[in-house]
């Protein structure tokens, strides 16, 4: 509508023999205001969406759902981690990361000076695969329009996606772990990094030196930004 009603103006200028326009350039207090009203749209934008997908149907999860885990935190945030699904914690509560895993990837953020509240989190597929088996090649094509929705909503600079099942599933291609790790993608434009699920670091504490090689490589990158 607005977009109509400009291209006719510009037209109606243009009539009038009226080529160049000069706008007045933005000044930092009016900045400061678009930035601010942008950030309460995303917000709004991202608790509108999952109120409108918590009732979602499209894949078989739904049947054994006690609560959406559509994601959280920034809404503008610059670092965004994709997992995979929820578990039982996250089931039980609607938001994700909260247990034992939840807790290890706080810890892991700290480690690179950022909190929970600095990046968003979210999840290949949004209701509990039962047993926390992996989601099904149908579950994962069903619910992955909703996560990508999400990233172009909150345009993240640098995308962190932990473990093989969120590798696979955005990078559109199998191979191992440690083969993820070894290379930095662009999902989208996006700065892609690959490293462990933190289940997978409760599981093999082993690991935990190697993915502290990937959390200060993307520590680098954020603090470049
Ligand atoms: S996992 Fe995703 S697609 Fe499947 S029912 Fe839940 S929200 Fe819908």
């Amino acid at each position: 509508m607005v977009r109509k009603k400009l291209q006719k103006y510009f037209e109606y200028l243009q009539l009038s023999g009226i080529e160049d326009i000069y706008l007045k350039p933005v000044k930092a207090k009016e900045k400061i205001k678009i930035i601010q009203s942008q950030n309460i749209d995303t917000k709004q934008q991202l608790i509108d969406l999952e109120k409108k997908y918590q009732v979602c149907k499209k894949c078989n999860l739904w049947k054994g759902r006690n609560k959406f885990c559509y994601g959280n935190g920034n809404p503008n945030a610059k670092l965004m981690l994709i997992g995979e699904g929820p578990g039982a914690d996250e089931d039980r509560t609607g938001r994700v990361f909260v247990g034992r895993a939840g807790q290890l990837l706080t810890k892991m953020l700290l480690a690179i000076k950022l909190s929970r509240d600095d990046v968003y989190i979210g999840n290949i597929v949004k209701c509990r695969p039962p047993g926390n088996r992996n989601p099904l090649p149908e579950e994962k094509k069903a619910c992955l329009p909703y996560l990508e929705e999400q990233i172009s909503i909150i345009k993240p600079q640098i995308l962190l996606l932990m473990g093989k099942v969120a590798a696979s599933t955005l990078l559109e291609m199998d191979t191992t772990l440690k083969a993820f790790r070894e290379q930095t993608y662009y999902y989208k434009g996006i700065k892609t990094y690959v490293s462990y699920h933190p289940s997978a670091l409760l599981r093999n504490p082993g690991w935990k030196k190697f993915a502290w090689i990937d959390l200060q490589k993307i520590q680098k990158e954020y603090n470049t930004l």
